[in-house]
């Protein structure tokens, strides 16, 4: 178990104050994970652990775990969500996708909605998507001015670092899949009907823009990887593996907080049920 989640450290970390590389990293994890029902199993056994430790989380109620997904179209944040969460009651996980903004969003600054959503103490909060959107598609587009855009990596590393010192741990993960999986993922979106309901069209358009949305990425992950909240780029074209590396990664986070069950001042012998 140590084993492995310090091979999957190895595999994901984006060290903080190095360049990510990104364009040179794998999208499948087979150096580290090459048995697939031994992957299944662990992640299984990782889910239920991460709802035992959530529930000391809520209990002890005085800090929360915030994971962030983000990922290219396809690339499986709603499935990351299925798996590592699925033993997690709905109580003591608190889940928030980002869309586009609304207009009151717009009225306000860009971290205003993502605060509001961010975990309170006791609870596991999972963004799917999120306050990185801010300089990636909305670079990409040009949804915002440049200069606006480029003071944004700083005011992230800040808002993070405003998180951590009040009890929340931030993990980040990005779901890096290949050009050639997000083709066969859109195509079987097309192909099977009950998949169809999640095709987008400007999916497409998204993906004209691949490269200019890697340059984003990687930028982001080189700018924002911090010791307070390092980047985790996560291989995901085999989605058995996403799911086994973040559940071990998760579970281990749990574990290092090592959140405690109250203590009560009074003795249960104190005490009589008639
Ligand atoms: P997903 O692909 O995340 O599973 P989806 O395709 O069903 O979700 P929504 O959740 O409705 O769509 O919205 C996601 C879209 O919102 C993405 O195209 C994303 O780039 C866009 N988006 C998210 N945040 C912002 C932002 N701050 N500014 C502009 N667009 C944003």
């Amino acid at each position: 178990m140590v084993k492995l989640t310090k091979l999957i450290d190895n595999a994901t970390l984006v060290t903080p104050g190095e360049k990510s590389l990104l364009s040179k990293r794998a999208t499948t994890a087979d150096d580290i994970l090459t048995d697939r029902d031994a992957a299944e199993e662990a992640a299984k056994d990782n889910a239920k652990a991460i709802d035992a430790l959530q529930d000391a989380l809520w209990a002890e109620g005085t800090r929360s775990l915030l994971v962030i997904l983000q990922g290219i179209d396809t690339s499986g944040k709603d499935g990351t969500v299925r798996a590592v969460f699925n033993h997690c009651g709905p109580l003591g996980v608190q889940v928030t996708p980002f869309g586009r903004p609304s207009e009151e969003e717009l009225a306000h600054d860009f971290l205003w909605r993502i605060h509001m959503a961010a975990p309170k103490k006791g609870v596991i909060g999972v963004f799917n998507r999120s306050q990185y959107e801010d300089v990636l598609v909305v670079k990409v587009r040009g949804l915002a001015p440049a200069d606006a855009v480029e003071r944004r990596y700083e005011q992230i590393n800040a808002f993070e670092q405003h998180l951590t010192d009040n009890g929340t741990t931030v993990l980040k993960f990005m779901l890096n899949i290949s050009k050639g999986e997000q083709a066969e993922r859109l195509q079987a979106r097309l192909d099977e009907p009950e998949k169809n309901w999640k095709f987008n069209p400007s999916d497409l358009e998204d993906r004209k823009l691949w490269d200019d949305y890697q340059r984003a990425y990687e930028i982001a992950l080189d700018r924002c990887s911090t010791a307070h909240a390092p980047w985790r780029v996560v291989p995901s074209d085999r989605k058995w593996q996403r799911n086994a590396i973040i559940a071990a990664t998760v579970r281990k986070t749990l574990e290092d907080m090592a959140p405690q069950y109250p203590k009560p001042d009074w003795k249960p012998s104190d005490f009589k049920i008639t």
